[in-house]
């Protein structure tokens, strides 16, 4: 197969996707801590109320601890709903936005904690107020440093009304409190943006992982495939390699070799014989008036009789002999090894058992004689030669009245 055949998928990776599946992560984990944070201020909403409600009034405190539980409310129903819904990536923002509603006015309601709990002359109870103030503020970097928006604006809730409460109330350290909040503004902006961009970053990789994992899994079964269809051609090809072996040697209607593959052999005796002088023979036979025998019977029944006469000598041949059919209805009977001794000997046996083939067409048996030329390989012959001399013998068998066996001089 075709480098070309074999198709990965190449394309980069959407980009702008994983951006905004990481977005929705993020306000998912806005989402999740929103939440737990709503879950967690009534501990501290319910302290706050408690350490100065005595002071301001009882009345007060109650109406507060509402005002701000709603907002606790409102952003438990949005983030529960959330939960359920799991919006699409690109519902998630409208979500985020109504969580950001959600989370400033917990904010404000915070920050007017100030406004509900002043009573002139006790700045010690105001410093708790704000110091309570000052650690909701700090706890919800964590909560909303995944929304930029929610931390700017839940920041300004919580710190603007006690900015403006400082306006209008005689405190004798109104400056250094306003300076100091301001600073708590800036520095948690800045915090909260380093946690935003650390989890811009782990929300990013995760979604570019699973892209990564998604292109692999589609590559590995485009490779999977690919690799079955290699595997089918991989088999067709090796059944076509043997069949084009085959018929590469062998002859077609007998199954015998052909002259190709003998002629090879011959080559290789020959050299054989010019370093070893490794000793063989050939057998040259030819049926003899196999013409009478398609004339009389028809081709097919001369096929067959070719078909018999291979199976005829190959029962004859020891394990090394070759057979190959050398023309139409001439063979050639190839003996590594074997002089002309041993060559005559098998000679003989192959005209008595081609003389033993029964071929019947109707009631007529037909009878199968051959002529054999013999010709042991000497040291000085070429393949051609010795063919010759095969040849010659074959000749001579047939001028001497057929069904009969020559050795070549
Ligand atoms: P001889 O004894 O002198 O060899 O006589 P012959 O008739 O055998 O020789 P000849 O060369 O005159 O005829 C050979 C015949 O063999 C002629 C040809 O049609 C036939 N023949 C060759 N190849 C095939 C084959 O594949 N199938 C069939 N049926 N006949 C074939
Ligand atoms: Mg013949
Ligand atoms: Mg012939």
């Amino acid at each position: 197969m075709s480098a070309r055949g074999l198709s990965l998928p190449d394309t980069p990776l959407d980009e702008a996707a994983i951006a905004s599946k990481a977005t929705a992560e993020r306000i998912r984990v806005f989402a999740d801590r929103s939440v737990s944070g709503a879950l967690t201020s009534p501990l501290g909403t319910g302290l706050l109320a408690w350490v100065l409600g005595g002071a301001a009034g009882w009345k007060l405190a109650v109406i507060w601890l509402v005002l701000i539980n709603l907002a606790e409310l409102l952003i438990l129903g949005i983030g529960y709903r959330y939960q359920i819904a799991k919006p699409a990536a690109e519902d998630a923002s409208l979500w985020g936005n109504r969580l950001i509603l959600g989370n400033t006015l917990a904010g404000l309601a915070w920050g007017s904690s100030v406004w509900f709990f002043w009573v002139d002359g006790e700045f010690i109870l105001y410093l708790l107020n704000l110091i309570v103030l000052v650690g909701v503020s700090a706890l919800c970097v964590i909560i909303m440093s995944p929304l930029r928006n929610a931390m700017l604006l839940f920041s300004a809730g919580i710190l603007l009304p006690p900015l403006l409460h400082l306006l209008t109330v005689d405190n004798p350290y109104a400056a250094q409190i306003s300076v100091g909040l301001v600073i708590l503004f800036i520095t948690e902006q800045q915090y909260s943006g380093v946690a935003k961009r650390q989890l811009d970053r782990e929300l990013e990789s995760g979604q570019r992982n699973i892209a990564l994992v998604e292109q692999l899994s589609l590559a590995r079964m485009a490779l999977n495939e690919a690799n079955q269809k290699l595997t089918g051609k991989n088999a067709e090809l090796m059944s076509m390699l043997e069949r084009v072996r085959v018929m590469a040697t062998q002859d077609e209607l007998t199954g015998a070799f052909n002259r190709r593959y003998i002629s090879e052999q011959l080559e290789r005796q020959v050299a054989l014989k010019a370093r070893h002088g490794t000793p063989a023979s050939i057998i040259m036979l030819d049926l003899d008036h196999f013409k009478n025998i398609n004339d009389r019977y028809g081709h097919s029944v001369g096929d067959q009789a070719l078909k018999e006469t291979v199976r005829a000598i190959d029962e004859e041949l020891r394990e090394g002999d070759v057979v190959a059919r050398f023309g139409g209805e001439e063979f050639l009977v190839l003996l590594p090894v074997a002089g002309r001794e041993a060559a005559s000997q098998l000679a003989e046996r192959l005209r008595a058992a081609l003389a033993e083939v029964t071929l019947r067409e109707g009631r007529e048996e037909i009878i199968l004689r051959a002529s054999f030329g013999i010709a042991e390989l000497r040291s000085e012959d070429t393949v051609e030669m010795w063919l010759r001399r095969a040849d010659l013998a074959l000749y001579e068998a047939k001028a001497k009245g057929r069904d009969c066996v020559v050795e070549a001089a």
